[in-house]
């Protein structure tokens, strides 16, 4: 029996254990390992959403181990890829690396944040990629604006709670952007302390231009509708410094703040780049023929598949021989599903096929109500476009379970409003329980007088 490894179940890894899962029909056909550090895939597009309070984290997240009970989930990370030797090390979560040998071996293993030497920005920014972070983001502005109603004087520190930037005009970052000052203005009725104009939230963008993925007009439109809405945003700018929160832009204006959100684009997971013999391009992307076998038309590698962010797809699609296929979830899904009926096709002897889709366009939320939409050349923005997203992506996610977590979510916010409720202590669980006091192992709790005494000083 065959076995194939897939690195990492997000889209594109998810969607090809899905479709080999239906499509080896007997089970002795070949066994399906997934390995990913996250026991779920995360539904990226729901992100800025997240981080808004418009959707419950855990319905962003499709569980693995739930939707795949024919794979072998493995949780773990793949820190080394060596094709000659047809083995995987693994990295799992206690304990120590191991080998895994495979037949196939399928690389989804998508994009890191792509970041800078700026200094700072490792020890404060938080990037947009992951639940995790969704959640911090929307932790740290609610408390920002408790703190901030709590000071007594409108000074410096007062001013530093009340500004955050998000760093990166693509989609992810004006998503983010777009979603984080819908919150803040979700926020402020419940706040009398705050103003509107205490508010500072910045977008920062290093080109001439926000939204390269739609048309100048409708991306112009977007800067404006931001713009009104009280958001401060920097083109042709950039973040040289940000340490301890003291943010230094390009054009040498300087500002204290609580939030950096950094999402200045991707960059090339470093297993694929640095930690294969699989052959990369000169960014560290898997090099990947249009029927997503690894390789050249020139230079096959058997038994290696690639697909999603991570991978280097010719454009079948484009005008030019050299396109390459766009990094997004529309591709990394139909590249998932392709990449398993390909991998079936060639255990039983068939050919290929190759990877041909044709962008349907781009639709972008900027918060509750607003929205951007892209498809050719029409192009708009406001509340269709809203609508025209939350339709879309509620229909895209997969299973019918989360689609009705996130339809109802929404059902319950536009009744009674969002929550706004910050648990910024759930970062640090034990605290409380610490603070508490815990009496030394070696006293008798009940009979020492001077431990009672300091659990109920400290409580
Ligand atoms: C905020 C945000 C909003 C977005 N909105 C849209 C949108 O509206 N429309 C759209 O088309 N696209 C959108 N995208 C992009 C889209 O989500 C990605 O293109 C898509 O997730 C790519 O799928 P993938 O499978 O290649 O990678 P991912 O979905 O990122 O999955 C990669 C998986 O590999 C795992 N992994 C990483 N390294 C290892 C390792 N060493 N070993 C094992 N596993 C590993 C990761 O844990 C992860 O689960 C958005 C992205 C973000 C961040």
């Amino acid at each position: 029996m065959k076995r194939i490894v897939i690195v990492g179940g997000g889209y594109a890894g998810f969607y090809t254990a899905l479709g080999l899962e239906r499509k080896l029909i007997r089970s002795d056909e070949a066994e399906v390992i997934l390995i990913d550090p996250r026991p779920y895939m995360t539904y990226q597009p729901f992100l800025p959403e997240v981080l808004a309070g418009s959707i419950e984290p855990r319905d962003a997240l499709v569980s693995l181990r739930k939707n795949l009970p024919r794979t072998r989930v493995i949780s773990g990370s793949v820190v080394q890829i060596t094709h000659a030797d047809k083995a995987v090390i693994v990295r799992p979560y206690a304990g120590d690396d191991y080998a895994l040998s495979y037949d196939v071996i399928v690389v989804t293993a998508g994009v890191v944040t792509r970041t800078f030497p700026v200094a700072g920005l490792k020890q404060g920014a938080i990037g947009l990629k992951h639940v995790e972070e969704a959640i911090a983001i929307r932790n740290r502005l609610i408390a920002s604006f408790d703190r901030a109603a709590a000071e007594l004087t409108v000074g410096p520190q007062r001013r530093r709670l009340l500004t955050a930037i998000v760093v990166g005009g693509g989609f992810t970052g004006v998503e983010g952007f777009g979603e984080l000052l819908s919150l803040a203005e979700c926020l402020l009725p419940y706040y009398p302390e705050l103003k509107r104009e205490d508010l500072d939230l910045r977008l920062v963008q290093a080109s001439n231009r926000i939204l390269p993925e739609v048309s100048e007009r409708t991306a112009a439109r977007v800067l404006k509708s931001l713009e009104r809405r009280g958001a401060q945003v920097h083109l042709n700018t950039q973040v040289v410094s940000a340490v301890n929160g003291r943010v230094v832009l390009s054009t040498g204006e300087q500002f204290d703040t609580n939030v950096i959100v950094w999402a200045a684009g991707n960059g090339a997971n470093p297993i694929i780049a640095k930690h294969t013999d699989l052959p990369v391009d000169s960014r560290g992307f898997l090099i990947v023929r249009a029927d997503l076998r690894v390789g050249t038309e020139d230079l096959l590698i058997r038994d290696a598949w690639g697909a999603g962010d991570d991978a280097s797809v010719p454009d079948l699609s484009a005008d030019s021989p050299t396109g390459r296929v766009v990094a997004n979830a529309q591709n990394a899904v139909r590249q998932g599903r392709l990449l398993a009926a390909n991998i079936v096709a060639s255990l039983r002897g068939r050919s290929a096929r190759q990877y041909v889709h044709r962008n349907l366009g781009t639709i972008a939320t900027l918060g509750v109500g607003s929205g951007a939409f892209q498809s050719g050349r029409v192009g708009f923005t406001g509340f269709v476009a809203w609508l025209i997203h939350r339709a879309y992506h509620v229909y895209a996610v997969p299973t019918w379970e989360r689609k009705v977590r996130v339809l109802t979510g929404w059902c319950i916010s536009a009744l009674f409003g969002r929550d706004i409720v910050s648990i910024e202590d759930e970062q640090h669980p034990r605290a409380a329980f610490v603070r508490a006091g815990i009496p030394e192992h070696h006293t008798t709790f009940m009979c020492d007088e001077s431990t009672t005494n300091e659990v109920v000083n400290t409580a």
